[in-house]
């Protein structure tokens, strides 16, 4: 009974990418082999997973293998495995209806210049067949499923049909490859050779290649070649003529036979000596491993023997991958293998997530075969592995720090994950500490070190001076820096949004407190001269800060004179444990925080004033005057509003603080209105309504 075929439609992105992979000129065609290699090393991967509990799963097909058929009478080049398989539904799904999220990614990335070989960081290698293939023929068997055929010319469509009649594959799948017509170098020996030599040198199941031998012989019309040749030697002194005679009746043909040609004999890399190894080797088994086009920034190979025994290898790619910090999808960083067999991929317990972008592999000594993800979790052997694996790449971090150029780089790339790592790991915070970096108020276009910092701390500096913010721009010249500033005082700026929560955790760093410019608490040595003289501008600018409060009511929770300001008139501080504004400013931009947490989280805040600003000094003489000048208080919520802006803040009502601007334009350029056609005109609520309700009584 013939099986029916049915037809299905390329999913719209898939068919695109399909288009774009066929009519676009790509030089780096050969990339296809190593893709579908890695697929079958996948397949085969899961069924030795399985088999781990279940021996009978692997009954149809006891062997493990790779097959690769050139065939120059058809121009087929085809691809065995003996892996898991595909279901019917599996080949709908997973070659051709459903795409993944990286198909878009991939065809983004190929837009801006990316090249095709990194396709398989995008999930849909397989599609690269058709870099060389007019038409890809797919069979599957898998365990829980009857044998199926996929086949596909692209052009938007693909067909899947019972197979009924094909060789039974027992169990995995076999590709076949159509080979466009100038593509038939993939059928030749030598280079299907190098091309896994190349970059599936380190697949970990042997791949076999079905070569083709050709040897002469010579026979004669005898039946028996090897009877005759031995009687050929026998009687050496035959006359000549006769000799000739016998040639003759000799043929010459070309025996063809065919074997199995095993191409990939190297022992796993990890189990040879690192001192053997070449950095070109590293390089190639790093790539086989993440898929990346580009080697790694650094490696780290070694062993760990006694109680525990396991040999690792770890490497630091040179860029972040596309999507570091994309939840959604699951990282591929540490390959497990148990005593050389494959185990899992990204196994998470191995390495905490701050490390995610490490990539390697572990093989243990110690832990059982049949592990399962359940109950790698309670794992003590794990875990001491994993607290290994985190001291190793912080040494490999120190490695790399001691070449500035490359640290520059690996820092750019991932100086978040070292913040999450100061954040979430207390063992290792103060080491981590010293592989931190950045811009401050002396290093100009480098980074420094707090450990640099120290070393130039003036003398009587006790503290570290950091501030935080969005931006180096926006925190350079920042009111909150200028006494810091003017004292010679180095202050760090912080301005990644991890900042806000790695300094939180780390506090200190030998010994010396770290500061924010932008809290209360912030104390500077002054001499006895200096500490009188602000005490009686203390005295002086008392009334001032009491009638600001009022005025501000509840929008600060006090109003004091201030010690850190040298040009601005005042600034916002926030509490020392509460969020900074920056903090505040992070918060809001996380759209799905619970926003409860908001109200008493968020920053009570403290004016400075800066008793030396000539526009202080005028407010307090015309407060001095009348506590309740109607200018006094417009211009207090100015000042309060600016400095909100000026301390990092954003406005809750930034209306009222352009209508209160162009208020004060309208007074500068001397537009006669009379008062109540002005308010009428810019619907300016009254200055009492500004402030806090009951307190404006008082004032009142
Ligand atoms: P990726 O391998 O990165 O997931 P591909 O486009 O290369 O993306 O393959 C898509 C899916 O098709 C795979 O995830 C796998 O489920 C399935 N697949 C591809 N090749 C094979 C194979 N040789 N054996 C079993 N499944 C396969």
């Amino acid at each position: 009974m013939a099986s029916e075929t049915e037809t299905f439609a390329f999913q719209a992105e898939i068919n695109q990418l399909l288009s774009l992979i066929i009519n676009t000129f790509y030089s780096n065609k050969e990339i296809f082999l190593r893709e579908l290699i890695s697929n079958a090393s996948d397949a085969l991967d899961k069924i030795r997973f399985e088999s781990l509990t279940d021996k009978s799963k692997l009954d149809a097909q006891p062997e493990l293998f790779i097959h690769i058929i050139p065939d120059k009478a058809t121009n087929t080049l085809t691809l065995i495995d003996s892996g898991i398989g595909m279901t019917k539904s599996d080949l709908v799904n997973n070659l051709g209806t459903i795409a993944r999220s990286g198909t878009k990614d991939f065809m983004e990335a190929l837009a801006a210049g990316a090249d095709v070989s990194m396709i398989g960081q995008f999930g849909v290698g397989f599609y690269s067949a058709y870099l060389v293939a007019e038409r890809v023929v797919v069979t599957s068997k898998h365990n829980d499923d009857e044998q199926y055929v996929w086949e596909s010319q692209a052009g938007g469509s693909f067909t899947v049909t019972r197979d009924t009649t094909g060789e039974p594959l027992g169990r995995g799948t076999k590709i076949t490859l159509y080979l466009k017509d100038d593509q038939l170098e993939y059928l030749e020996e030598r280079r299907l050779k190098d091309l896994v030599k190349k970059h599936s040198e380190f697949i970990s199941y042997p791949i076999s290649l079905w070569t083709e031998k050709t040897t002469e012989k010579e026979i004669s019309d005898d039946e028996d070649e090897d009877e005759k040749k031995d009687t050929e030697e026998g009687k050496v002194e035959e006359i000549d003529e006769e000799k000739e005679e016998k040639e003759k009746k000799k043929k010459k043909i070309k025996e063809v036979s065919h074997e199995w040609n095993l191409i990939n004999k190297q022992k796993p890399i990890w189990m040879r000596k690192p001192e053997e190894i070449t950095k070109e080797e590293y390089a190639a088994f790093y790539k086989s491993l993440t898929n990346d086009w580009e080697e790694h920034l650094a490696v780290k190979h070694f062993s760990v023997e006694g109680q525990l025994e396991f040999k690792a290898v770890l490497f630091v790619p040179k860029r972040a991958p596309f999507d570091l910090f994309d939840t959604r999808k699951k990282l591929n960083n540490i390959k497990l293998y148990v005593r050389r067999v494959f185990i899992m991929d990204n196994c998470e317990e191995l390495i905490p997530e701050w490390l995610s972008f490490v990539k390697g592999i572990v093989d243990s000594e110690d832990l059982p075969l049949n592990i399962s993800r359940e109950t790698l979790q309670q794992n003590k052997i794990l875990k001491v592995i994993r607290k290994n694996l985190v001291k190793k790449c912080i040494e490999l971090f120190f490695e790399i720090a001691e070449n500035k150029e490359d640290y520059n780089k690996f820092y750019e790339a991932f100086s978040k994950n070292l913040k999450l790592g100061v954040h979430e790991d207390s063992t290792n915070r103060t080491k981590l500490a010293e592989l931190l970096r950045y811009h401050s108020t002396k290093s100009g276009d480098e980074l420094t070190s707090l450990k640099d910092y120290v070393t130039r701390m003036k003398e009587g500096q006790s503290d570290i001076y950091y501030i935080t913010g969005e931006s180096k721009k926006a925190v350079e010249n920042s009111p909150f820096l200028e006494k810091l500033k003017k004292k010679g005082y180095e202050v760090l700026y912080m301005v990644d949004a991890i900042d806000e929560y790695s300094i939180g955790q780390l506090k200190e760093f030998e010994g010396k407190k770290l500061v924010s410019a932008t809290k209360e608490g912030l104390k500077l040595d002054d001499s006895e001269e200096e500490k009188k003289r602000k005490e009686e501008l203390k005295e002086k600018f008392e009334g001032l800060c009491k009638v600001i409060k009022e005025v501000l009511g509840d929008r600060v929770e006090k109003v004091i004179v201030s010690d850190r300001v040298v040009d601005s008139p005042c600034c916002l501080v926030t509490g020392e444990y509460g969020w900074t504004a920056n903090m505040e400013r992070i918060m809001k931009a996380q759209a799905l925080r619970d926003t409860s947490m908001g109200g008493y989280m968020s920053s009570k805040k403290t004016m400075e004033i800066n008793p030396e600003n000539a526009i202080m000094e005028e407010l307090r003489k015309r407060a001095d005057v009348d506590k309740n000048d109607k200018s006094v208080k417009d211009l207090v919520m100015l000042l309060f509003e600016t400095s909100l802006l000026t301390s990092g803040f954003s406005l809750d009502d930034p209306n009222t603080f352009g209508t209160r601007i162009h208020r004060m334009l309208k007074l500068g350029l001397s537009i006669d209105e009379d008062e109540e056609a002005a308010e009428a005109d810019t619907d300016m609520p009254p200055l009492e309504e500004d402030a806090g309700e009951s307190k404006m009584e008082e004032v009142d």
